[in-house]
């Protein structure tokens, strides 16, 4: 789909109400990978990758590591 004609055909209230409805799926989306993270023994999130900024850096056995580039090194 092109972005920019779907930004077009809509109102900044059709943009506002969609941006809203996005924020909450990703505030539940955060919720839910926080938990799931909570549930795996020795899993934790860290900052978002600086390298391809695609995913949250993961941290497991002591290793820092991002899950879409790879990148990462032990801590
Ligand atoms: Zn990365």
């Amino acid at each position: 789909m092109d972005g920019q004609t779907l930004t077009e055909s809509l109102s900044d209230q059709e943009l506002a109400e969609r941006v809203l409805k996005a924020e909450e799926r990703l505030s539940c989306l955060e919720t839910t990978l926080a938990a799931v993270a909570d549930e795996i023994d020795g899993l934790s999130m860290s900052s978002r990758c600086s390298k391809c900024e695609e995913s949250l850096l993961l941290i497991k056995d002591g290793t820092l590591y991002c899950p879409y580039c790879g990148d990462g090194h032990s801590l």
